[in-house]
C-alpha cells in the first residue's frame, strides 16, 4: 500500500491528484483549505503564485489526536520544499542564497484572522548577512528578521505581542522616530537583538536559529491555532463544524518592504459593503502584509496604485477581473509586488454585508454570470433579516447634527444602525451583554481577532484606527453588526475607561448611536426607524426570483389590518393566522370581554338547563325511559320556570349584552383583514387561550382585596371581591393543557358563535364592496375527532345562515390546528370533517416534549442547548424527528382522506429557514410567520426547492 499523501505541491499534477482523491472541488477545499485550493487553483489558471505547497486538514486532524505529525509527513513536507527549492532556485537555510516562506494557516471555509501566521521563516543571523549580500538593502533584511523574531515569539513561543511591541515603541521614541518606516538598516539591527532579548527573557532559551526547526515549531503552532478560543468563537458564531481542522500553507515568501517599488495590499473585486462593481481594498507601499490587515498603519485606496505603479495596477486588474470570472463570485485577494513585480497570495470568495451579497447576487445574474437558482442561493436568509434591521432616518441623523450631538466619523465599514452603552474591551463588552442584556457599543482603537468573542455580542463597534479592509471591518461586515472604523479624531483613554472627541468626552457606560452606513457617531440614543421594502429594488427582484422557484407558499400571523398590510407588501401570499383574542385586549373592549368571563358560567348553566329539558320534551324520554304525562307535565313546568330564570337572569342578560357588544368590533377588525388581504386567503382562529388570561392575576387581586379589608376600605370592594371569586373558579393548576381552545367553544358555544357570526358578516359586507374575500376558519386544540364534530357543523351553518341574510355567497373553508399529538396522530379521521390544517408548532413542541413553552427556557432548555443534550432549542427550530415526524403523519393520512386538503404552519417555525424546509420536504401548501420574517422566509422556501428537488 503506498503512504498516505499529506502534502500537495501548488502545481497542476499534484491539484489533479487531491481532485481525485477528494472526489470534488468541493472535496479539495476541504482537504487542502479554501486558501491552499484556491492557491493551487490560481496557478494552474497561469496567476502569478509564488511556489509552494499544502499540508492537508487531514494532517491536522490526525496531529490533534497527540499533538504529534502522522507518520510521513514531516518527509513529505521536506521533500516538497525541496521541489520549491528548485522552482525557485534557492536554497532553505543557505545563506549564499536562502530560501525564505511563510506558514499560513487556511481552513475550508475562510476565518479571516482567526487562526495563526508566520512569516520570514528561514532567516537567521546566517541567512541575514547573505542577505544583505544578495540584496545590498540591509534595512529591508532586518526588518523581515525583527518581524519573524516578534511573529515567532507570540504564535509559536507564546509570548504576549505588547512585549515586542513596548520594546518598539520605546526604541521609536528613543530614536525620535515617529513611524516604523523612520528606522534605518542599523536601528533594525539593534530591534532584532532586542526582540531576541524578549524571546531569551520570556522562554529562557534562544530564538531557534534552525530554519527547519522554525518551520516545524510554526507548522504546529498553525495546527494549535485552530483550537484558539477565538477561533472557536468564531466557529460557534459562523457554524463552522469543529472536525474540518487547518490546512497548512508553506508558501515561498514574497516582499512587499523591499522598497518604495514594492508593496503589499489586500482588495475586493466588488465593493464589499454596498455591492457597487468596482475594485475596493487598501495598499501600503514598502511594507508586509499585515500591516494593511491589522489597519495599524494608515492605508491608501486601491485605485492610487494607479499613480505609483501603473503598470502593476493594470495587470492587477486584469487578474482580479479574470479571478472573478473564473470563481463567478465577488473574490477578496491579497497580493504583493517585489521590486515592481506582482505575485497573488490568496484569492477567496469576498465576505460582503447582507447589501452586497444581495446587490452582487442579483447583478451578477443580471450580467447573465450566474442563474436565477445560483443568485437565491448567493443571499443567507439572515442577510435578508439584516435588511429590515432598523436604521436612523436621514431626518433623525439632520437632526442630530443640528443638535451639536455628533461625536466622531470614520469609515463607514458595515451598515446598519446601532444604539448602545459604550464599552472598552471585548471581555467587558461581551459580559454587559450576555450577563446583563445590555445594548453594547464596542469601542477599542483596532480590533484584533481576539476581540471577537466582544465583537459579535455587540450591537455595534466603533475604532479610531485601521481602514476598510481592517480585521474589524471584515469582522463586523460577516456578522452583520453595524461598524465605524478609523474615526482617528477620537482619543481613547482605556485607563480612564473613557473617549474624547469634538470636545466631548463619553464615559464608560454612556450612550452612543453609530451609523454605520454614513460613519458617524453621536452621543446618547438616536431614534430607530424600520426601512422600507419597496426602496429595497435589488432584494425585492431577489425575491419575486425566490417566489418563481418555490413550491411553498409564504403566508403572515397578522391580527390587526395595518400588520396585514405590511404583510402583504413584504409578499405574503395569506394570512396564515389572525389571533382573534388579541383584539379583546384592547383598552376599551377589555371591560366587555371581562364582564362576559365573569357571566359566562352562571348564565351557561342556565342555558344548560333549559337546553336539557327542552332535550327531555323533544325525545320523549327521560333517563332513558319514555316519558309519563305526569313527568312530561314535571318537566315542562320545570322549562317555565327554567325559561323564566333565563329571562330574568342577571347574569344571561350581562353575558349576552357583551358578546353583543364585542360583534361589532370583531366585524371591523376583520373587515380590515379581507380588505388588505382582498383575493388572498384570511386564516381567522376562533377564541384560543383560557379566560384567566383575560382578568387580573389572582395574586395581584388578593394583595389588593386584603389590604381593602384591613384598611376597612369599602368603596369597590364588593367588585374586587366578585372578580377575585371568579379568578379563583377559573384558576388550573396546568391552564395550558385546561378550558382552552375547541374545550372553550363547547362549555361556553357562544363566543365562537359570535365570533364567526363576526367573520361572516364582516365577510359578506367587503364582498358585497367588491373585495374578493377567502374566510378560512381556524379551530383551536382539536385533540379529538368528536370534538371537532360537536363543533364545527354548527358553526358551519352559522356561516351559510349570515350569507343568507346578507345575499352574498363566497366560498370558505372551516379548519383546525393541529397542536395536539393525538390530532396529529389521528388526522385521517379528523381530515373527514376539517377541510385544513395549520401546524401550531408552539403547542406540538410543548406538547410533545412534555416542555412548558412558558417556563422551559428560563428553567432549563438554555442549559440543554448550551450541554449538547438538544441540538437546538425546539421552539426555535423545528425538531424534525419528533415533533416533525408526527407533521408528517398527519399529512400524509390526512391527505388519504382529503387528497387536495391545504396544510400550512402558523407557530413561530414559520419563519426560521430551518423549519421552512422541513415543511416543504413534508409537503405543506404554506408557511405562515411574523410580517417582518415574511421576506426570509420567501428567500428560505425557494431556497429548499433548490436544495431538495
Ligand atoms: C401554536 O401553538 O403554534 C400557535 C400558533 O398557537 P398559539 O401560539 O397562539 O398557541
Ligand atoms: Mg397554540
Amino acid at each position: 500500500m503506498s503512504e498516505k499523501k499529506w502534502v500537495y505541491l501548488f502545481t497542476e499534477a499534484e491539484l489533479k491528484q487531491a481532485e481525485e482523491y477528494a472526489g470534488s472541488w468541493d472535496g479539495v477545499r476541504g482537504l487542502l483549505g479554501g486558501k491552499g485550493a484556491n492557491l493551487a487553483e490560481m496557478s494552474r489558471i497561469g496567476v502569478p503564485v509564488p511556489p509552494g505547497f499544502t499540508i492537508t486538514t487531514e494532517a491536522c486532524i490526525a496531529y490533534q489526536d497527540d499533538q504529534s505529525f502522522p507518520d510521513g509527513m514531516w518527509d513529505q513536507t521536506l521533500e516538497a520544499l525541496k521541489v520549491v527549492e528548485k522552482q525557485t532556485e534557492k536554497k532553505f537555510g543557505d545563506p549564499s542564497n536562502p530560501l525564505l516562506v511563510s506558514c499560513r494557516s487556511g481552513a475550508k471555509m475562510s476565518m479571516p484572522g482567526m487562526m495563526d501566521t508566520v512569516l520570514n521563516i528561514g532567516l537567521n543571523d546566517e541567512t541575514a548577512e547573505g542577505m544583505v549580500a544578495l540584496t545590498e538593502n540591509e534595512r529591508f533584511v532586518y526588518d523581515s528578521y525583527r518581524r519573524l523574531i516578534q511573529m515567532f515569539g507570540s504564535v509559536v513561543l507564546g509570548i504576549p505581542d505588547e512585549e515586542f511591541e513596548g520594546v518598539l515603541e520605546r526604541f521609536k521614541e528613543e530614536k525620535g522616530a515617529e513611524s516604523d518606516t523612520d528606522l534605518d538598516a542599523g536601528d533594525l539591527k539593534q530591534l532584532t537583538e532586542k526582540f531576541k532579548t524578549v524571546v531569551k527573557k520570556a522562554k529562557g532559551s534562544d530564538f531557534p536559529q534552525d530554519p527547519i526547526k522554525q518551520l516545524e515549531l510554526a507548522t504546529k503552532a498553525v495546527f494549535d491555532s485552530w483550537n484558539a478560543k477565538r477561533a472557536i468563537d468564531y466557529r460557534r458564531r459562523a457554524n463552522i463544524p469543529d472536525d474540518l481542522g487547518t490546512a497548512v500553507n508553506i508558501v515561498t515568501m514574497v516582499f512587499g518592504n523591499m522598497g518604495w517599488d514594492s508593496g503589499t495590499g489586500v482588495a475586493f473585486t466588488r465593493d464589499p459593503g454596498t455591492g457597487e462593481k468596482k475594485l475596493f481594498g487598501d495598499y501600503l507601499m514598502n511594507a508586509q502584509g499585515e500591516d494593511v490587515v491589522a489597519g495599524i498603519r494608515n492605508t491608501k485606496p486601491i485605485q492610487e496604485m494607479k499613480d505609483d505603479l501603473p503598470e502593476v495596477y493594470e495587470q492587477f486588474q486584469e487578474i482580479t477581473k479574470r479571478l472573478e470570472k473564473h470563481y463567478n463570485d465577488m473574490q477578496d485577494v491579497e497580493f504583493t509586488i517585489e521590486k515592481g513585480r506582482l505575485w497573488m497570495l490568496q484569492t477567496r470568495t469576498g465576505k460582503r454585508t447582507a447589501k452586497a451579497a444581495i446587490k452582487i447576487a442579483v447583478d451578477m445574474c443580471n450580467e447573465g454570470v450566474i442563474d436565477k437558482e445560483t443568485a437565491v442561493m448567493r443571499v443567507e436568509p439572515e442577510q435578508v433579516n439584516q435588511m429590515l434591521h432598523p436604521q436612523f432616518d436621514a431626518e433623525t441623523i439632520q437632526a442630530a447634527r443640528d443638535e451639536g450631538k455628533s461625536f466622531a466619523t470614520g469609515v463607514n465599514a458595515s451598515p446598519g444602525a446601532a444604539v448602545g452603552q459604550v464599552y472598552f474591551d471585548a471581555d467587558k463588552a461581551e459580559a454587559m451583554a450576555v450577563e446583563e442584556g445590555q445594548d453594547v457599543i464596542m469601542v477599542r482603537p483596532f480590533t484584533k481577532p481576539d476581540d471577537v468573542h466582544g465583537m459579535i455580542a455587540s450591537k455595534g463597534i466603533l475604532t479610531s484606527e485601521g481602514g476598510a479592509t481592517s480585521h474589524a471591518a471584515v469582522v463586523a461586515r460577516q456578522f452583520g453588526v453595524p461598524c465605524v472604523v478609523g474615526a482617528s479624531m477620537m482619543s481613547i483613554d482605556a485607563d480612564k475607561r473613557l473617549m474624547k472627541s469634538n470636545s466631548k468626552t463619553v464615559k464608560e457606560g454612556e450612550w452612543i448611536s453609530i451609523d454605520g452606513a454614513t460613519g458617524e457617531a453621536f452621543i446618547g440614543k438616536l431614534e430607530l426607524t424600520a426601512p422600507d421594502l419597496e426602496e429595497q429594488v435589488e432584494l425585492m427582484t431577489l425575491l419575486t426570483w425566490a417566489d418563481e422557484i418555490a413550491r411553498l407558499q409564504v403566508w403572515a400571523n397578522a391580527d390587526y389590518p395595518k400588520d396585514a398590510r405590511r404583510a402583504r407588501t413584504f409578499g405574503a401570499k395569506g394570512i396564515g393566522l389572525c389571533r382573534t383574542e388579541h383584539m379583546f385586549f384592547e383598552e376599551e373592549r377589555l371591560p366587555f370581554v371581562q364582564e362576559m368571563i365573569l357571566n359566562a358560567e352562571e348564565a351557561q348553566n342556565l342555558i344548560n338547563n333549559v337546553e336539557r329539558l327542552e332535550g327531555f320534551l323533544e325525545s320523549g324520554k327521560l333517563d332513558g325511559q319514555t316519558m309519563r304525562d305526569e313527568s312530561r307535565k314535571e318537566v315542562e313546568d320545570e322549562l317555565v320556570e327554567a325559561k323564566k330564570k333565563l329571562e330574568d337572569s342577571e347574569a344571561v342578560n350581562a353575558y349576552y349584552d357583551a358578546l353583543d357588544k364585542l360583534l361589532p368590533s370583531q366585524r371591523s377588525d376583520f373587515y380590515g383583514l379581507f380588505e388588505a388581504m382582498d383575493g388572498y386567503p384570511v386564516i381567522i382562529r376562533l377564541i384560543d387561550p383560557p379566560l384567566h388570561e383575560f382578568l387580573p392575576s389572582q395574586e395581584e387581586l388578593l394583595v389588593e382585596v386584603t389590604q381593602m379589608r384591613t384598611k376597612g376600605e369599602t368603596k369597590g370592594l364588593e367588585e374586587k371581591e366578585s372578580l377575585l371569586e371568579a379568578v379563583n373558579k377559573l384558576h388550573e393548576s396546568n391552564p395550558m393543557m385546561g378550558l382552552r381552545g375547541i374545550r372553550l367553544g363547547i362549555v361556553y358555544p357562544d363566543i365562537m358563535r359570535m365570533q364567526v357570526r363576526a367573520i361572516f358578516e364582516a365577510a359578506s359586507d367587503a364582498a358585497k364592496k367588491g373585495i374578493d374575500v377567502k374566510p378560512e376558519i381556524m379551530i383551536p386544540l382539536t385533540g379529538h375527532i368528536n370534538e371537532l364534530k360537536h363543533v364545527q357543523p354548527e358553526l358551519e351553518a352559522i356561516g351559510k345562515k349570515v350569507m343568507e341574510e346578507k345575499g352574498v355567497n363566497f366560498t370558505y373553508k372551516f379548519g383546525t390546528m393541529i397542536e395536539i399529538p393525538r390530532a396529529a396522530l389521528t388526522a385521517g379521521e379528523i381530515a373527514e370533517v376539517a377541510e385544513f390544517f395549520s401546524f401550531g408548532t408552539n403547542d406540538l413542541t410543548q406538547m410533545t416534549f412534555g416542555y412548558s413553552r412558558d417556563d422551559a427556557e428560563r428553567n432549563f432548555l438554555i442549559t440543554y442547548v448550551d450541554e449538547g443534550i438538544l441540538p437546538e432549542n425546539p421552539f426555535q427550530v423545528l425538531d424534525r424527528k419528533g415533533v416533525g415526524r408526527l407533521m408528517d403523519i398527519a399529512v400524509s393520512e390526512g391527505r388519504k382522506v382529503r387528497p387536495d386538503l391545504e396544510v400550512g404552519i402558523c407557530g413561530e417555525h414559520g419563519g426560521e429557514p430551518s423549519s421552512i424546509e422541513f415543511c416543504h420536504l413534508v409537503g405543506n401548501n404554506y408557511v405562515s410567520c411574523s410580517p417582518f420574517r415574511v421576506p426570509v422566509a420567501r428567500l428560505a422556501a425557494a431556497q429548499a426547492k433548490i436544495k431538495n428537488d
